[in-house]
């Protein structure tokens, strides 16, 4: 069994649908289970509807709801067999008519709950999935559209809702198997889960390469495949950089890191059940199949590179604590974590000197009550619209002389904190939002200018 999740840009009309079964059908002996995200946009769409619900915007609402129906029932025309046009559209209709339930509830509240965000932002995958079953079957491929929701157990933690594994598994393992046994390509949503008392959940945005990755672990598949719009994981965003280039092999420390901070192109999580039960991670371009993607194995070859890529956050918010009492204290830090575990907030960096502590932050919703806490400690000072920095390679350990080359083609570019991770393949550094693009231009020059060809391959478009 192998596990192929589409993103949105691999769903987005009827000609990405009609790519995604060809290269779908071209794998059926592997026994595919698929995995789609929303049509691209629509999960932004959504959400957008949601807030202009509360607001009032009635007029936009509908806007927006007459472009996804508008969208979805185009792709259904030309993907459907003429006998089952009617049902596909029906079905379409029933999702839709759940939508909209859910917006005149918000309406009426004048409020965007965590729980109706989720049942709003849910939708895009529920429709893209219908399609997309349709269109195997429109092709003569045996396909039943699977809801996840079910099988997705999660806690009501909603907008980031976290899987109880104990109970997914065995239902994804159970319901997949079957299915697949039975000469069925099986094709579900990425994203969405419920709780147990079946409230629909989502896990994240971006959250499909994770829920790829934990149907993969739990039918034990023996790869997962993350099908996109670039040729694989690249040496850093060619949104930033276009000559980016692609790396071949890379470990499953390394494309973690990446994703944690920042390479969109997977969901931070999505390593972890794969890593788990050692399962092979390829990243494929779906509008260029025959180009060879990414690799990202348990362990790459060494590279001549001591760096693999470049990635980057925005958005990040640095918290200084100032304390002269923090001077030989033991036990200060641990009480000063204490705070962002109270507050249930994580913390990506930290750097600290005799008298300081610096932290930084992505998520800021607790901010005012974290900053309050930790007056008792010292002085707090708050840098906001930072960034993180990160390289990421394995043979960064073996290179004496890399800090030179990394901060020499920044100069004049403020750098505020600077991390080498434990694990010797991460250093990491924090600067300015605004100059993210700068500094990573400069970077990737200094780093990629002459590539390792066994570890990267130049993309030829
Ligand atoms: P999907 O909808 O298929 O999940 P995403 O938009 O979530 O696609 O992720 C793919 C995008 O990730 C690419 O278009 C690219 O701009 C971005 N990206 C950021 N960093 C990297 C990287 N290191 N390698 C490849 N893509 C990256
Ligand atoms: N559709 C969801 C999002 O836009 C999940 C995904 O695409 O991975 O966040
Ligand atoms: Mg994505």
């Amino acid at each position: 069994m192998i596990v192929m999740k589409f993103g949105g840009t691999s769903v987005e009309d009827a000609t990405a649908i009609r790519r995604l079964v060809s290269i779908v059908r071209q794998q059926l002996q592997r026994q595919p289970i698929v995995v789609v995200s929303a049509m691209a946009r629509v999960t932004n769409g959504l959400l957008d509807c949601a807030r202009w619900a509360a607001e009032g915007k009635d007029a936009d609402v509908q806007a927006k709801l007459d472009e996804v129906k508008a969208r979805h029932s185009a792709a259904a025309d030309e993907l459907a067999l003429p006998e089952e046009r009617e049902t596909l559209h029906a079905a379409l209709r029933t999702q839709l008519a759940e939508l909209t339930g859910t917006l005149d509830e918000i309406q009426r509240g004048g409020i965007v709950t965590e729980a109706l965000s989720d049942s709003v932002s849910a939708q895009g995958e529920l429709l893209s999935s219908l399609l997309v079953a349709a269109a195997f079957r429109a092709d003569g491929i045996s396909s039943e559209r699977i809801d996840v929701r079910p099988l997705m157990r999660t806690n009501d933690d909603f907008m980031r809702a976290a899987i109880d594994f104990e109970v997914a598994d065995p239902l994804l393992h159970e319901t997949f198997t079957a299915q697949v046994n039975a000469g069925c390509v099986p094709v579900t949503q990425g994203f969405i889960g419920s709780t147990v008392d079946g409230r629909t959940t989502t896990i994240g945005r971006g959250g499909s390469d994770y829920s790829a990755s934990i149907i993969g672990a739990a039918v034990n598949a023996t790869a997962i495949e993350i099908w996109t719009d670039v040729d694989g994981m690249m040496t850093t965003d060619p949104r930033i950089v276009p000559e980016a280039a692609k790396i071949k092999t890379i470990s499953f420390a390394e494309a973690s890191e990446l994703a944690y901070f920042g390479a969109k192109v997977l969901h931070p999580s999505t390593l972890r059940p794969a890593m788990v039960k050692d399962i092979p991670v390829y990243i494929c371009n779906s509008r260029r199949p025959h180009v060879q993607g990414t690799a990202i194995l348990s362990h790459a070859p060494a590279s001549k590179s001591p760096i693999k890529a470049i990635a980057f956050k925005r958005g990040i918010t640095v918290v200084n604590v100032d304390s002269v009492r923090m001077l030989m204290a033991h036990g200060f830090l641990a009480r000063l974590f204490e705070v962002f575990n109270r507050h249930e907030t994580a913390v990506d960096m930290v750097a600290t000197s005799e008298v300081s502590v610096s932290m930084t932050l992505d998520d800021t919703r607790h901010l005012d009550a974290i900053i309050a806490d930790l007056q008792e400690f010292g002085e707090v000072t708050v840098e906001r619209d930072r960034a993180i920095i990160c390289l990421v390679g394995e043979q960064m350990k073996f290179t004496p002389g890399l800090a030179s080359r990394i901060f020499t083609p920044l100069n004049q570019i403020n750098i505020s904190m600077i991390s080498h991770g434990a694990s010797a393949i991460n250093a990491s550094f924090v600067i300015e939002s605004a100059l993210v693009d700068e500094a990573v231009k400069r970077l990737h020059k200094e780093f990629f200018s002459e590539l390792d060809e066994e570890t990267f391959e130049k993309v030829d478009v």
